[in-house]
């Protein structure tokens, strides 16, 4: 199952890919949020 996170999710640890670039980022902690894509500023990802 593929589930979209957005900017401001709070999905927890873990690795997510960027639905436009394909740029993953990482999450270290729980409270974490996602913030845009460092590469294009798309705000949409899947879960890596
Ligand atoms: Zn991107």
């Amino acid at each position: 199952m593929t589930k979209t996170i957005k900017c401001g999710d709070q999905p927890g640890p873990g690795r997510y890919v960027c639905k436009k670039c394909g740029k993953s980022i990482r999450l270290e902690t729980a409270d974490e949020k996602i913030y845009p894509c460092p590469l294009c500023q798309y705000c949409e990802y899947k879960q890596g």
